[in-house]
């Protein structure tokens, strides 16, 4: 069999993996959106690299769209079969790809003005809200820690990665001429002290490891805990500066773990009195779709659930729907602390936000994850001093901040605490993915040294021999 990487291959966005046994099955690992990679993106996107109708199954691994934002593509291109992911993941990617469908869509009708006006061919969205929703029927779930067989070769189990709610590695039993050969794909791994979520679990020994690498060369800040960081920004900004502070942030995850905290504080009396807005209509739905799986809860969380219901809910907190409510937080002059996604700044509400209060210096914007260095949340912390948003550049004046240790991406010590369930000398061959390529060298040789004989850092598209 032979495995071949078309995306988050020495990028951490698009990631697609494709296993192709020798009897000709395809089994393709997650099916996601390359975002923030400049002038490439558009085109990354619509080759997939692999013809779609050709592909037999699909695992998908957890509901971020860079994991699960290609599927309705995938689909809309001719794939038949089914896609196979936790509940919660279903629930998550389903609202999503609903979104994201609806940005593709928004943003073709911009760029269609611009080059009406040129007189230049006018484009179609790499996929529409039904190719989302004929994407989300082909959803089958599948429990945690549950063999299932999909044919005479291939069978597979979840276990809990920790990253978001839902989220798995992704464990195969390949059989071959009678041989078992076990791969296992990480996923996205989260961290062993979530503050929601369950710890990332073991799982039985494989052959083959694809391996995120996100954070495979740094240690998050954990000496202070989080709740306390924000505190210190929000009296900051907002107490002291009487400004605004703002938060992009991913949807699902963050913005649920940042109201998390911020309900600490408050269950604490130490919320400074301020408002508070979740102002993105995908956040509210996620933050819904959340609170439905209390089951994916680490056991903290459990305990809080006991004296105080709702977790993501304190008073001062007000979560915008509509563009109207949206618009009005640029009006108003009082001080206040806006969430808002999507977590690289890229797109989405935030991206207005900081357009309309960069340049003043009472307010902060504060980084709560990680930022592809293309895009407007990773220009922001290289320290540019002028930033392009919408076509025009801003001085940048607001402070910038960010929280490390809010990240949902494990560090390189819980990557190495991931596979401490394994035996180094058993794994054939280790694949890091998901990660810059500088980060992807200098952890493979923290790897090598763990006693991981073969770490490979696959290109784009580069296919792969499996014994
Ligand atoms: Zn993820």
């Amino acid at each position: 069999m032979k495995i071949s990487f078309h995306g988050a291959a020495q990028t951490v966005t698009g990631s697609k993996h494709l296993i192709t046994l020798d009897n000709g099955k395809k089994l393709l690992l997650d099916c996601g959106l390359f975002q923030g990679m400049g002038d490439k993106t558009e085109m990354l996107n619509t080759t997939f690299g692999f013809d779609a109708r050709a592909v037999d199954y699909v695992i998908l691994s957890h509901a971020h769209i860079d994991h699960c934002g290609l599927l309705p593509k995938l689909v809309k291109d001719g794939y038949k079969g089914p896609i196979f992911a936790t509940p919660a993941t279903k629930d998550l990617a389903a609202i999503l790809m609903e979104d994201s469908a609806g940005i593709q869509e928004s943003e073709t009708k911009m760029r269609n003005k611009r080059l009406a006006l040129e007189g230049r061919p006018l484009g179609k969205p790499l996929y529409n809200t039904l190719d989302a929703f004929a994407a989300t029927d082909k959803f089958v779930q599948i429990e945690y820690d549950n063999w299932h067989k999909i044919d005479n070769n291939i069978e597979f189990s979840f276990t809990d990665a920790g990253h978001i709610i839902g989220s798995a590695s992704v464990h195969i039993r390949i059989t071959e001429n009678g041989k078992q050969t076990n791969i296992t794909f990480s996923g996205d791994i989260g961290r062993y002290r979530d503050i929601i979520l369950k710890a990332p679990a073991p799982f039985e020994q494989a052959d083959y490891i694809l391996l995120e690498s996100t954070y495979g060369n740094s240690l998050h800040e954990e000496f202070t805990p989080s709740s306390d960081l924000l505190l210190e920004w929000i009296e900051k900004t907002c107490m002291q500066k009487k400004g605004k502070l703002i938060l992009p942030a991913f949807s699902v995850g963050r913005t649920q773990e940042i109201l998390y905290a911020l309900n600490q504080l408050s269950l604490e009396n130490r919320l400074p009195a301020t408002d508070y807005f979740v102002d993105s209509p995908l956040s509210v739905e996620a933050t819904s779709v959340i609170k439905n799986h209390p089951e994916n809860f680490n056991d903290k969380i459990q305990q809080v659930m006991k004296v105080d219901k709702d977790p993501f809910d304190f008073p001062g907190l007000h979560f915008t729907k509509s563009v109207d409510d949206s618009k009005r937080l640029n009006f108003r002059r009082e001080p206040c602390v806006i969430i808002s996604a999507s977590g690289m700044a890229d797109a989405g509400r935030v991206k207005h936000h900081i357009s309309n209060n960069i340049e003043n210096s009472r307010n902060s914007i504060l980084l709560t994850g990680y930022c592809e260095p293309h895009s407007l949340g990773g220009r922001l912390k290289n320290g540019d001093k002028e930033v392009r948003i919408y076509g025009q550049w801003h001085e940048v004046n607001a402070e910038i901040g960010q929280i490390r240790s809010m990240s949902a991406h494990g560090d390189y010590n819980d990557l190495l605490h991931f596979l401490e369930c394994q035996n180094p000398a058993k794994v054939q061959t280790l694949f890091l993915v998901h990660g810059e390529y500088k980060v992807q060298q200098d952890f493979s040789k923290k790897l090598t040294s763990k006693g991981f004989g073969r770490v490979v850092i696959p290109a784009m598209h580069e296919e792969v021999l499996l014994s």
